[in-house]
């Protein structure tokens, strides 16, 4: 009887090989998997090979109550929040005045903005995205100015030079926004420096990604690159994401009263 039941071990630890598959792979990325899990849409990669659709348009838009060099400017929700936090913070920390100077632009906003610098200039001089690859179509773009330059005709790498241009680039981190297009990655954006260009991606990845001064585009390749590693060692992404965030467990309320009694004995009447 014993004897014939033998086959049920090497079975059960087949078994449990299977449901265990990838419990014991690790994610090793500096981020913890469920920050970069791309939920939000916060991490959405748009440039010349990367285009967004002409219909792409965020569903959570809100107008900016920031000082601005014209009025309805949008981003989305969270950007917007954040964005409005350090506004407050470079004057408050700093003495410095931001002004918002672009942000949500369309598919079509883009797209003729696109025609007319190509139109005026008679070629594409990569001063303007071509439509469908700008950040600004992602409603988590946006340039940033300080009073001085809201008067002046075009932006121009020298605004780098400006404490404004440099406070946000130390500061930008800590609301969740990044330097877009570094002077040093050009032929990886695709894009020139521009100093006044800041993206929303969420405080933790911005502070990843400019500590370690990456563009976008690399923060891409090296996040696609980590998931599909630990995808081929067994992991299962998705699965793991759902695991960080699930709620934590649910608290037990204890039925004993303070000294150990049960709550209902408060409903004891004493009986004469
Ligand atoms: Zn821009």
């Amino acid at each position: 009887m014993i004897k014939r039941k033998f086959w049920l071990i090497p079975a059960l630890l087949v078994l449990s090989a299977v449901l265990n598959a990838g419990a014991d792979v690790t994610w090793d990325y500096p981020l913890a998997a469920n920050l970069v899990d791309g939920k939000g849409g916060y991490l959405v990669l748009t440039n010349k090979s990367c285009l967004l659709d002409s219909d792409f348009e965020p569903h959570d838009l809100v107008t900016l109550k920031l000082r601005a060099t014209n009025r309805g400017f949008q981003l989305r929700n969270a950007a917007a929040a954040s964005l409005e936090e350090m506004f407050e913070a470079a004057e408050q920390e700093a003495g410095l005045k931001l002004y918002v100077k672009s942000a949500y632009r369309s598919f079509q906003t883009q797209s003729s903005m696109y025609q007319n610098r190509v139109e005026r200039y008679g070629k594409d001089d990569n001063v303007v995205a071509y439509p469908g690859s700008s950040d600004h179509q992602t409603g988590l773009g946006v340039d940033i100015l300080n009073y001085d330059w809201t008067k002046r005709e075009g932006m121009t790498k020298s605004f780098g030079e400006t404490k404004e241009a440099q406070w946000m680039e130390q500061n930008a981190a800590r609301f969740g926004f990044i330097l877009r297009y570094m002077p040093d990655k050009q032929e990886i954006t695709g894009i020139i420096y521009e100093p006044w260009h800041f993206r929303y991606v969420g405080s933790e990845v911005a502070g990843y990604i400019m500590d370690k001064r990456l563009s976008l585009e690399e923060f891409d390749v090296s996040l696609k690159k980590a998931i599909a590693d630990y995808e081929n060692r067994g992991g299962d992404f998705v699965a793991l994401c759902r695991e960080l965030n699930a709620p934590p467990e649910p608290v037990i309320l204890s039925q004993e009263g303070e000294e150990g009694e049960p709550e209902v004995s408060l409903f004891y009447q004493k009986t004469p």
